[in-house]
């Protein structure tokens, strides 16, 4: 069996190291594991992963520049590992590049999901990339960019011009956690105070108008607090 996930564990904590390398071995996925950021750098160029777990608190090299200088290269997806207080270095780590991220402690099962979200969301940019650009969907869910039209199980929802561009953003990035400040960059140019305010309560009725016309209950936007959003890929 040579199709097997690669993962590469950056992660100088060797308990931490150990519970991710064993649970990674359990539910055979294979890996590759660093101590450090430069160790990281050389066996992500060398082995090519499929996945990258990597802590932000490195010995050698901050985790973010970690990120910073495989994204100069490779579009490997990267799972950070941070601790609770740190929320300000996942803001950093995602708006470098980061997929998305863990907190510290976490779970097995925790750690486990994060990768089934990664590989679904790998499995799907493949997909997209060879479809042309006309419409998406998501479960229950689909925009047809042409005609600039959302429809949940076949039925148009009516949305305002800054909720439709707020959706298709996440759509665009089906899986991925966005920070407030991607994603007011994104729709207004620019991100004050006042415009992450205004986000909030776009979000709002945006989420209000697709959880109202889902006839599965399914969540389509996740809210992460003090980070941003995320389209659930389903
Ligand atoms: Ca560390």
């Amino acid at each position: 069996m040579n199709n097997k996930v690669n993962i590469l564990v950056v992660e100088d904590d060797s308990a931490v190291r150990n519970l991710i390398t064993t649970t990674l071995e359990t539910h055979d996925y294979k890996y590759i594991k660093a101590a450090n950021g430069q160790t990281a750098l050389m066996e992500a160029s060398t082995h090519n992963p499929d996945i990258i777990l990597l802590d932000l608190g490195l010995p050698d090299i901050d985790g973010i520049e970690v990120i910073k200088r495989i994204r100069t290269w490779s579009e490997v997806p990267i799972i950070v590992i941070s601790a609770r207080s740190e929320d300000t270095d996942k803001i950093d780590a995602l708006d470098s590049g980061a997929d998305d991220y863990l907190t510290k402690p976490f779970s097995v099962e925790e750690l486990l999901a994060r990768l089934r979200v990664t590989q679904r969301r790998l499995a799907g940019t493949k997909s997209a990339e060879q479809q042309e650009e006309k419409e998406f969907t998501n479960g229950e869910l689909r925009i047809d960019y042409a005609a600039g039209s959302v429809f949940m199980n076949g039925e148009e929802i009516h949305l305002t011009p800054i909720e439709y561009k707020l959706l298709c953003l996440l759509a665009k990035n089906n899986g991925k956690v966005l920070t407030h400040t991607f994603i007011t960059n994104k729709i207004w140019g620019s991100s004050f105070d006042s415009d992450i305010a205004s986000l909030r309560v776009f979000m709002a009725t945006l989420r209000k108008k697709l959880d109202k016309s889902s006839k599965t209950g399914q969540q389509y936007i996740q809210t992460h607090i003090g980070i941003g959003y995320r389209m659930n890929k389903l």
